[in-house]
Formats: C-alpha cells, structure tokens, sequence
C-alpha cells in the first residue's frame, strides 16, 4: 500500500512556496506544485509543476484532481514597498489575489481537500498601532476594528476570513498564518519586487567600500525579519497542529532599516554612506509578537537576524556577480 501524503502547493515557483516544495520532499511527500512561472533561480524539486493561473477556475479545478492531504495556498499578487506601497498595482493586487482565494476555497471543498495552509500577512494590523517606531502592537487580537495601511492587507485580512468562513460552513480544516517579512536566498534581489533585506544586501554588494548607497526614508522605521528556514518550520508545526489561527510566523528581533543596513555592511567588511532619499516606506514601527505561536505550538523562532542575512548575503553577492 502506498502510505506517501500528497501535497499540493499553489505559489511553488515564488520564494517561500519553491523552498517548501523542497522541505516537503525532504518529509516525503509526493508534492505537485502550481505556479504562473517556473523558480527563478533553481529547478522545482516537485514531482509535478504546473504552469497555470489560479485565477482561471477551470485551471483549479484541473489541478485539484485529488482529495489532497495538505494544501498550501502560497499564491499572491505581491511584493515589497515599491511594488505594494505607491499604490499603482492596489487593483490588480486586490483583484488577483482574491480571485484566487475564492477559487482554491471553493474547488478546495469539492475536491474534498483536507487540509489548506493560507499564508496571510503582517500587513493586515492597523496602521494605528504601528506609529511608533520603538512600540508597535502586533498581538493576534489587535487585527480588529481594522485599518491595514495598504490594499494589500485588506485582501489578506478579507482572505483570511473567507477561509475561516469555509471553515465554519463547510468544514474546510485550515491554518493560517500571518508571515512577518520572511528572507533568504533565492529571493527576489532586483527589479522592484524585492524587500528591504535582499535590497540592502543588493546595494551594498554592488557599491565599493567608501561609496554611497540610497535608502527609501530616514531609516529610522523598524521592523523583524525572518529566516526562510524558520519561517518553513512554523508553517510544518501549524499544519501539525490543532491550532488555526490566524498565528503570527515572525522574530521579535526589531531593528532599525539603518541597522539593517549595517548588518549587512559588516558581513560585507565595508563602509558606505547611507543617502536618504523619498520613498514608499509603509508603518513607522512593525514587530512579530510571538506569544500565540509559544503557547499554541510551543515553538517561536529564534535564531538571530545576522545568521539569515549571511546567508542571503553571499547568495545575493553572486548574484551580482553573475549579471556582471
Ligand atoms: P512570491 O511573489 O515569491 O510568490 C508568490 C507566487 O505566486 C509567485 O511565484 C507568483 O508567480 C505566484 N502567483 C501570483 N499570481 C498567480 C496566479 N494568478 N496563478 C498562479 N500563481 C500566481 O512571494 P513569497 O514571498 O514567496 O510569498 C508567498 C506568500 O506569502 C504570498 O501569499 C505572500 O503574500 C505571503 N507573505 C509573504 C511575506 C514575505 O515576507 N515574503 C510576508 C507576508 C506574507
């Protein structure tokens, strides 16, 4: 008898979805992966890769051909500050992203799924607690009376209720979520997409020592980052348990945006002068709160912020050096 649990990961040519296809592989999953591209920057490791557009019914139907074991809808119309923030995309953000949660929701119940991981987003907390940059509120229960600063979180927060709505009326088992800033190599670095770590860590891979470097604001916004390892640990724990969330997958480790640009000059060995110019920038101040996650899954991440930005550091620096 073949006892191998089949996955399903909507999102697996994006960063987290191609690194879960890989950790779910490793578990022994049969994984078929769907995506509108192929990874960018190494080959699926699932055992079957579909190009197609979740936003099209008939293509999810198609790819829920199975009553799945696990389902992880990873798929979204996203990326970082310039892409979320300017507010030239709010449509199709809104529009893509939602088109595909009420299909994947919908099919996923008649494909008899049993179980759908949804990955939501810090930015769905209210722009209100996040005006300090040295206090920002990000507890669980203060999603609510909502105020996301960008279209982006209204989707995730209308997104996550949809789920839990599929939960309450049709018994679909789901896990969701609320990811805070998540990197690592094999990330978008370039081209507009990319998030503040992977652009610092571009930045300064690409200027000389004692050169200039430009950063959007002031500098003096914080926020955590998270590791994609751990990030993937969360996820996997989540699915294991009986918890549903909304949970927040996070490091408490805030900084500064001007630290991390330290960081990742002293991986480097250099020193470069920070310009600040304007830019989108998002809330003042935003950190994971990780008390749910300790009590809910008796785990919470906890590896330092410098040990991840090593990592993606030396991966970006190659990257810079291939495009030469
Ligand atoms: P990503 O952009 O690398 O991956 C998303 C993938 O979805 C992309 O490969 C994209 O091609 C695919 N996609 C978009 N529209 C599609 C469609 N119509 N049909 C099929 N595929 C489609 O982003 P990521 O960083 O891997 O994020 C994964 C998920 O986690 C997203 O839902 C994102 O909103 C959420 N999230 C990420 C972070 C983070 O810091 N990376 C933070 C909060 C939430």
């Amino acid at each position: 008898m073949n006892t191998e649990k089949n996955a399903l990961v909507c999102g697996a040519g994006g960063f987290i979805g191609g690194h879960l296809v890989k950790k779910l592989k490793k578990e022994g999953f049969w994984v078929r992966g769907v995506d509108l591209k192929n990874p960018e920057f190494a080959p699926t490791a699932a055992d079957d890769f579909i190009v197609g557009d979740l936003r099209d019914q008939t293509v999810v139907q198609n790819i829920l051909d199975r009553p799945f074991d696990e389902v992880y809808q990873l798929a979204a119309d996203m990326g970082g500050a310039g892409y979320i923030f300017t507010g030239d995309h709010d449509a199709d953000v809104m529009h893509n992203s939602a088109q595909i949660n009420l299909n994947m929701t919908y099919y996923g119940v008649k494909a008899k799924i049993k179980k759908i991981f949804y990955s939501s987003s810090a930015c769905i907390y209210p722009e209100y607690n996040q005006m300090d940059p040295d206090n920002p509120k990000c507890s669980e229960d203060s999603a609510y009376p909502a105020a996301p600063d960008s279209e982006y979180g209204w989707e995730k927060l209308f997104s996550e209720r949809l789920f839990l709505s599929f939960q309450r009326n049709y018994g679909l088992d789901v896990n969701i979520a609320r990811f805070h800033n998540i990197f690592g190599p094999e990330g978008t670095w370039t081209g507009g997409k990319e998030k503040a770590p992977a652009a610092m860590c571009r930045k300064v891979a690409e200027t000389l020592d004692g050169g200039e470097i430009e950063m959007w604001g002031d500098g003096k916004q914080t926020r955590s980052f998270l590791y994609i390892d751990e990030c993937l640990e969360g996820i996997r724990r989540l699915m294991e348990s009986e918890f549903s969330g909304p949970v927040n997958i996070g490091s408490e480790e805030m900084v500064t945006i001007n630290q991390l640009a330290e960081i990742a000059m002293e991986i480097a060995g250099k020193k470069i002068t920070v310009k600040h110019i304007p830019g989108p920038l998002g809330v003042r101040g935003r950190n994971s709160d990780n008390n749910l996650i300790g009590e809910k899954l008796n785990w919470k991440p906890s590896k330092p912020l410098k040990d991840g930005m090593v990592k993606t550091f030396q991966w970006i620096e190659k990257q810079v050096e291939d495009a030469k």
